[in-house]
């Protein structure tokens, strides 16, 4: 294929927010191996905070560039400087980012003409359905997996929720899956993606973890979909620049929780007490994640728990490479919001997980992750209430879930001997001749076809 690629150049579009830049520059690695030339369409704030994410593979010779937009957050009514997701706190603030992000419409037109070669595709996030107006091929990248995008489908507006002591079941799958009302509400009240003449979906799973789901969910979607994942097993050493891997070092393999809510959530001053003490009184050594700590009362409780706790925990504060202490031995548990690169990172790593989920799609790849990949222990979580409070959960039942997920009692152990197996299978699918290795270059056969017959709009 490389004589074939040598003209190919493929645009990139990620919504800005962490949970779709990090997969889709993963994935332009992946494409940039294979010879092709990949552009990654961005604003300036996350230009700078992620160009150094690309910076070695540039001096190794990939031909991979970001290129920044100007993001025009104040004209839809944001504050200046708000070009990330993980700085809008509110669905009314969501609305607004991906109006602003629709503006950048005008600019990249703009670009278009300017950009050599001409680009031959444009692989946009799921949310910008009006990508399809460049008069290039356009295909969606979806940062999830093909059973939480059909259960999503299937669970649309017009099916007749449950009574709110009932649960809901996902009829006619081969899996037992109960969502409670709540869950169910919050599921129907996803946002479905809007329409668009996408000639496919690329998505970040991979076909072994999926069962007949990803062949159930092109039937639903009408769409040809290529699973390439998991992408962050494209990763190189990220730089573990504040001797995290030392600590770890210094543990029992197996015998870290590993604990993070990802880039979004926002999690309560009382939650993260209840969450500490859990940690603390479950006696597995930890390290824990903890984003929200701007707040006084919360700093100075986690400086009381790490005296207590002393060298049994590590407590990061903002930013952790997640992918490289996952993907350390000594890590055996997962406790996690259930976010889908955080999932398929869980996955990859080959450790089990706690599942509690936050938002929307969450609760699903909580399903996948306890009932259909028999790899997690649920904390029981449900939606937040109408006045966005959610039920406490108490520091026992983070004991005792931390404490199910780690015993070496029969089933631990199948847990965890499943999750190796899956952990391999995850490397497999993207080794040459593997699943995903395939279905990326029947990707890049796609857009190759589009130069010879383009499909009309
Ligand atoms: N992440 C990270 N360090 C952190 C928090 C998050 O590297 O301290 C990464 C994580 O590895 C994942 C992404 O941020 O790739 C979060 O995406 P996910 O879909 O799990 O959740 P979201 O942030 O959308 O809730």
């Amino acid at each position: 294929m490389a004589e074939e690629t040598q003209e190919l150049h493929f645009l990139l579009f990620p919504l800005m927010s962490h949970s779709h830049i990090i997969p889709f520059i993963d994935f332009a690695m992946l494409l940039a191996q294979r010879g092709i030339i990949v552009s990654i369409i961005t604003t300036p704030l996350n230009f700078t905070r992620y160009q150094p994410a690309i910076r070695d593979a540039v001096e190794a010779g990939l031909k991979l560039r970001m290129i920044p937009l100007e993001f025009r957050a104040e004209e839809a009514g944001l504050p200046q400087g708000c070009e990330n997701l993980d700085s809008v706190g509110s669905m009314d603030g969501i609305l607004k980012f991906l109006c602003a992000c629709e503006m950048l419409a005008a600019p990249l037109q703009k670009l278009m003409p300017d950009l050599h070669p001409k680009p031959s595709c444009i692989v946009a996030s799921v949310v910008f359905p009006w990508t399809d107006r460049f008069n290039i091929p356009m295909y969606i990248f979806n940062p999830n997996s093909c059973f939480s995008l059909f259960c999503c489908l299937l669970i649309s507006p017009g099916l007749p929720a449950p009574p709110d002591s009932e649960p809901f079941v996902v009829p006619d799958i081969p899996h037992k899956i109960e969502f409670s009302a709540a869950q169910f509400s919050m599921i129907m009240n996803l946002k479905k993606p809007g329409r668009s003449s996408a000639r496919g979906t690329v998505a970040n799973c991979f076909e072994e973890m999926e069962g007949g789901y990803v062949d159930r969910y092109a039937k639903v979607a009408g769409s040809t979909v290529w699973c390439i994942g998991p992408v962050s097993l494209c990763n190189k050493k990220s730089k573990d620049e504040y001797n995290y891997i030392s600590w770890l070092d210094s543990k029992k393999e197996g015998s870290v929780m590993y604990v993070c809510f990802g880039s979004l959530s926002r999690i309560s001053a009382e939650q993260i007490k209840e969450i500490g003490l859990g940690l603390e009184a479950s006696g597995f050594p930890f390290v824990w994640i903890v984003r929200d700590d701007s707040q006084v009362e919360v700093e100075e409780w986690l400086g009381d728990i790490e005296e207590r706790v002393g060298d049994r925990g590590l407590i990061i504060r903002g930013w952790a490479p997640q992918v490289l202490l996952l993907s350390h031995p000594s890590v055996g548990g997962f406790l996690t919001h259930c976010g889908w690169n955080s999932t398929l990172e869980g996955v990859s790593a080959g450790v089990p997980m706690i599942t509690w989920p936050m938002f929307f799609e969450q609760f699903v790849n909580e399903k996948l992750v306890v009932n259909v990949l028999k790899v997690g222990v649920e904390i029981g979580a449900e939606p937040p209430r109408e006045d966005q409070t959610r039920e406490l959960v108490k520091w026992d039942r983070v004991k005792e879930a931390i404490e199910k997920l780690m015993d070496g009692d029969e089933q631990g152990r199948e847990r965890r001997t499943r999750s190796k197996k899956l952990a391999e299978m995850a490397a497999q699918a993207l080794e040459p001749h593997g699943s995903s290795y395939k279905n990326i270059s029947l990707f890049i056969q796609d857009v190759i076809s589009t130069k010879v017959s383009p499909k009309p709009h």
